[in-house]
């Protein structure tokens, strides 16, 4: 809490709109916090003593992102968002999709992803491998349902290089570049990623709607 009250240097953080982020990852909430200034005050799932782990168990991202935030709104009765992001490869027929976070089983991790990622690209050749990053929002504001999207075109790589981000960033190649997202700076992959965009879009969204 300490970089977010620091930011909000000239209001009384504790006065401010609350809006969850029904995420347990504080790194991602301060990313938020930083974009939205002092118009909100961000709490993570942890914030508000949520410590449940909510199943994604919808069959798209707008499904899952739309749980989480429900979950949220209802259960304590707080404006809320929930993001859900998923890798989709064209020649994979859009796999692994809704289940980029599982995609080589339940509780796998992003080395085993990747590694299986890599496996069933193995032949396809370099002008077939093109694929995107989409991230899903929701956003609930007074019981009202918003959904934003953000989406980072791109391919895949023939293997993995760098070692920066999380997740599939060493395989992935955003259009226009000719380097992987692991080995870009985080604040250069933040201006071009389908996160960057939705969040970017949300921001707009609840500074637009609160002025
Ligand atoms: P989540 O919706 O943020 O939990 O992400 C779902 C899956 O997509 C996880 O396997 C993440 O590692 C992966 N993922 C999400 N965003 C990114 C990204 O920016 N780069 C690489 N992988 C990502």
């Amino acid at each position: 809490m300490g970089i977010i009250f620091t930011i909000m240097n000239e209001s009384n953080p504790s006065e401010l709109p609350v809006l969850v982020f029904a995420t347990h990852n504080p790194n991602k909430a301060q990313e938020v916090q930083r974009m939205l200034g002092s118009a909100f005050r961000i709490q993570t799932l942890t914030d508000i003593g949520c410590h449940e782990e909510i199943s994604e168990t919808a069959t798209d991202l707008k499904g899952n992102a739309l749980i989480k935030a429900q979950y949220v709104s209802e259960v304590y009765g707080l404006d809320c968002f929930a993001d859900d992001t998923g890798l989709e490869v064209d020649a994979l027929n859009g796999a692994p999709g809704v289940r980029t976070a599982r995609y080589a089983g339940e509780n796998s991790d992003a080395q085993a992803n990747m590694r299986k990622l890599l496996l069933a690209m193995s032949k396809i050749p370099d002008l077939e491998r093109s694929a995107r990053f989409r991230t899903t929002i929701c956003l609930i504001r007074g019981g009202d349902v918003t959904y934003i999207e953000g989406t980072c075109e791109g391919s895949i790589a023939l293997n993995q290089s760098g070692a920066q981000g999380f997740g599939y960033d060493p395989v992935f190649i955003p259009q226009g570049e000719s380097v992987t997202f692991a080995e870009m700076t985080g604040t250069s992959k933040n201006e071009i990623s389908h996160r960057g965009k939705a969040i970017r879009f949300m921001v707009g969204e609840l500074l637009g709607k609160s002025s």
